[in-house]
C-alpha cells in the first residue's frame, strides 16, 4: 500500500514540487481545497479530502480536514494491534506524512485597519490539529510545518537518515510552531495587562557570537511583531553584526533619545548609562556637547543623534572611536566617511515615537517580572518649590533637562546638568552621596558648571548629598521628595540659600 501524505497549505511556495518529489519516492498525496488545486494545476497527480473523509468541506473552510478518517490515520500507533484492527474494521488508512502551514494570522493582523472579523476567520483550527496529532505520533508519522524542511526531508528519506529521533526534532518545531501560534492569537485577544497565564513568543533574529562575555553563549530574539521604535526595525547599513553588549546599549541608547525630540540632540552611551548628552539647534554643535561631557568616556561608545547626520558631524564622529551610530538617516558624503571605519556599526532607524503603554520584563532565576516601562516625562510647571530661594526660569529649564536625563541613569543615579548638556553623571552607586560625588566631581572643571543644576532619581535620605552639592557650587537641585527626612534636606537647602524642588515622581532604574 501506499504511503499516504497529507498536503494542507497556506503558503503554497514550494508545494507542487515537494508533492512531486513526493510521489516521486511513492507516496500518495491527499490534499484541501486550495492546495489541492494548486498541486493539481501543477501538473501531479492527488486526491481531495473529501475523497477520503467523505465527506465535504464545510461552513466556509472551519472544517475541511477535522474528521475521524483524518485524524485516526495519524493517531493509530502502528505498533499497537489493536489501533490498527480499528483502523481496518472502519477502512482508514494511515497517514505518514503531514505537511501543513498555517492560516496566516499574524500577517493578517499586522494589515492596516482589520476587522477582528477578518483576525478571527484566520485562526486556523484544523492546521494546528493535524500539526499536533502528527507531532504526537512522531514515532510513526513525519511532520512538516516548515517549507524550509521540505528538500531536507527529501534528502534524509533518500539517505535513510529520516528517523525517529528526526521526527521526533519535527515534532518538537511542531508544537513550538503551534504554541507560538496561539500565543499570538492569545495575546491579540487579551485585555488584561498582567494575565494569570503569560504567553510570550519571539522570534530568533540570530545566533550571536557570545553573550555578556566570551564564555557564554548567546542568541537574539524579537517580538513577531516589535513596534515600529525599536531596535529590532533598525536597519544595519554597515559594520560588525552587533554583539551581546551592544545590543542592550543600543537599545538604551534608542530609550533616552526618545526623550528628545525637540531638538537636535545626541547620546553617547557606555554600558547602558548616558557618559553624554547634549542638544542644541544644530546636530554638530549637539555632538560636541555631547563630547564634551565627556571627552574620555565616549570612547567606545554607542551614539544616538535624532537627526540626519550630516557631512560635519560624521567627521567629528569619525575622528573618534565608536562601537555604534544610530541615527534616522545620513547624509551620502557622511556615510561615505563613516563607512571607512570597515567595523562601525551604522545603524538607520526611523524614529517614530515610542508608544507610552509599554511593557519591560526581567529574568529572574524561576520566573520574571513584568512592569509597565517607565515613559513618564515630568515638564517643570509640575515641580514643588519646597526651599526659601525660588529656581530662575533658567534653573527650572535645567531641572527639567536634568530629570530627564536621570531617568536614563542606573540607581542610585545623580545627574549635574545644564539646561542642554550633561556636565556630570553619577551612576549604580550603591549609596546616594557617593553618586553625588562622582557627578559633581566630573562636572565641576567644565566651563557651564557656575549655572549647573542637580537631579536625584529617588529622594535623599539624608541631608548629606544637598550639603556636599552646596557646598560644591550646585545652586538647584530636583529630587522626587518623600523621604522623612525632607525637612532636613530643605533645612539644609535654606542653610546654604540654594533651590531645592520636589518633583514628586521616583524614577529608579535597577
Ligand atoms: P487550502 O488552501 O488547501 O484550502 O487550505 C489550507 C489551509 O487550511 C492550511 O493553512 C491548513 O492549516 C488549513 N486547514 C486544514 N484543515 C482545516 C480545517 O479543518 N479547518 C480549518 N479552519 N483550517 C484547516
Amino acid at each position: 500500500m501506499a504511503k499516504l501524505a497529507l498536503l494542507s497549505v497556506s503558503d503554497k511556495d514550494g508545494i507542487v514540487d515537494f508533492a512531486a518529489q513526493l510521489t516521486k519516492r511513492g507516496f500518495k498525496v491527499i490534499s484541501t481545497g486550495g492546495t489541492l488545486k494548486a498541486i493539481q494545476d501543477g501538473g501531479v497527480e492527488a486526491t481531495a479530502v473529501e475523497d477520503i473523509t467523505g465527506f465535504p468541506e464545510m461552513l466556509d473552510g472551519r472544517v475541511k480536514t477535522l474528521h475521524p478518517r483524518v485524524h485516526a490515520g495519524i493517531l493509530a500507533k502502528r505498533d499497537n494491534p489493536d489501533h490498527m484492527a480499528q483502523l481496518a474494521d472502519n477502512h482508514i488508512d494511515p497517514i505518514d506524512l503531514i505537511c501543513v502551514n498555517l492560516y496566516p494570522f499574524k500577517e493578517t493582523i499586522q494589515k492596516d485597519g482589520v476587522s477582528d472579523e477578518e483576525a478571527i476567520e484566520n485562526i486556523d483550527i484544523g492546521g494546528p490539529s493535524m500539526l499536533r496529532a502528527a507531532a504526537k505520533n512522531y514515532h510513526d508519522v513525519t511532520v512538516i510545518t516548515d517549507k524550509a524542511d521540505y528538500n531536507d526531508f527529501l534528502d534524509k528519506f533518500d539517505d535513510g537518515s529520516a528517523d525517529e529521533s528526526y521526527r521526533r526534532g519535527l515534532a518538537a518545531k511542531v508544537f513550538r510552531q503551534t504554541a507560538a501560534y496561539d500565543a499570538l492569537i492569545a495575546k491579540y485577544l487579551t485585555t488584561e495587562e498582567f494575565p494569570e497565564k503569560l504567553t510570550m513568543t519571539f522570534e530568533k533574529v540570530e545566533d550571536m557570537r557570545y553573550g555578556e562575555n566570551s564564555h557564554q553563549k548567546a542568541a537574539y530574539y524579537k517580538d513577531p511583531i516589535p513596534e515600529p521604535y525599536s531596535l529590532a526595525n533598525a536597519e544595519q547599513l554597515h559594520g560588525k553584526a552587533l554583539s551581546y553588549n551592544n545590543t542592550r546599549d543600543a537599545d538604551a541608547a534608542l530609550r533616552i533619545i526618545a526623550d528628545f525630540t525637540d531638538k537636535p540632540t545626541v547620546v553617547a552611551l557606555k554600558h547602558m548609562n548616558p557618559c553624554g548628552i547634549g542638544v542644541s539647534d544644530s546636530l554638530l554643535s549637539a555632538w560636541q556637547l555631547t563630547f564634551d561631557a565627556d571627552p574620555i568616556s565616549i570612547f567606545g561608545g554607542i551614539i544616538a543623534l535624532n537627526r540626519k547626520v550630516d557631512l560635519a558631524t560624521a567627521e567629528k564622529m569619525h575622528a573618534l572611536f565608536l562601537e555604534i551610530i544610530i541615527a534616522p538617516d545620513y547624509d551620502d558624503d557622511a556615510y561615505a566617511v563613516l563607512a571607512k571605519k570597515k567595523n562601525l556599526r551604522i545603524l538607520k532607524l526611523n524614529f517614530a515615537p515610542m508608544k507610552k503603554q509599554r511593557q519591560d520584563s526581567v529574568s529572574l532565576m524561576g520566573g520574571l517580572l513584568l512592569q509597565d516601562s517607565d515613559t513618564t516625562h515630568e515638564t517643570y510647571d509640575q515641580f514643588k518649590v519646597v526651599s526659601k530661594a525660588q529656581p530662575t526660569e533658567a534653573q527650572l529649564k535645567a531641572l527639567q533637562f536634568g530629570q530627564t536625563v536621570v531617568k536614563h541613569v542606573k540607581s542610585n543615579a545623580i545627574v549635574v546638568t545644564s539646561d542642554h548638556q550633561t556636565l556630570g553623571v553619577g551612576a549604580g552607586q550603591m549609596n546616594r552621596i557617593d553618586s553625588v560625588k562622582i557627578a559633581v566631581d566630573k562636572a565641576k572643571d567644565k566651563p557651564d558648571f557656575a549655572d549647573a543644576i542637580l537631579a536625584s532619581d529617588a529622594f535623599f535620605p539624608m541631608d548629606d548629598s544637598v550639603e556636599f552639592a552646596a557646598q560644591n557650587g550646585i545652586k538647584a537641585i530636583v529630587e522626587p521628595g518623600g523621604s522623612i527626612k525632607d525637612k532636613d534636606s530643605i533645612a539644609k537647602a535654606d542653610e546654604y540659600g540654594i533651590a531645592l524642588v520636589f518633583s514628586g515622581v521616583r524614577h529608579f532604574k535597577h
